[in-house]
């Protein structure tokens, strides 16, 4: 996808603070943190959304699973995180580039959303 701004990060055509890279997946710092810690981890591969994934995706999103615990307590979060996926309108998916937020630090998250 040329004109996707994180398939745009993957080839290093814009910068990002990156934290892990590897064939399948790529994680880096929010460009607008909403938390002490708040990173995206994305598969590579141009996948819009959670609603657009097949068969064929199923490793790699375990693979994207499986590294964000890893990445989390690396990024200092012990205790726990929070990982939100936003998908389509309804989501308010800003950028369609399926992405992980992995949110957390020191003190409590807010609740996740109002009753
Ligand atoms: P979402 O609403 O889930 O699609 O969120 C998209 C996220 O991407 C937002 O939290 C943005 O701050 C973040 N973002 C957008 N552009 C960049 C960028 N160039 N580098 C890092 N994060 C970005
Ligand atoms: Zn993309």
């Amino acid at each position: 996808m040329s004109d996707c701004i994180f398939c745009k990060i993957v080839r290093g055509e814009i910068p990002a603070s990156k934290i892990y890279e590897d064939d399948d997946i790529l994680a880096f710092h929010d460009i607008r943190p909403i938390a002490p810690v708040h990173f995206l981890v994305i598969p590579k591969r141009h996948i819009a959304s959670v609603a657009d994934l097949g068969a064929d995706d199923a490793e790699v999103m375990g693979k994207l699973m499986v590294a964000v615990g890893k990445l989390a307590r690396e990024q200092g979060c012990s205790d726990g995180f929070r990982t939100i996926i936003n998908t389509g309108r309804v989501g308010l998916q800003e950028v369609y580039h399926l992405h992980v937020h992995v949110l957390g630090g020191p003190e409590l998250l807010p609740s996740m959303l109002k009753r």
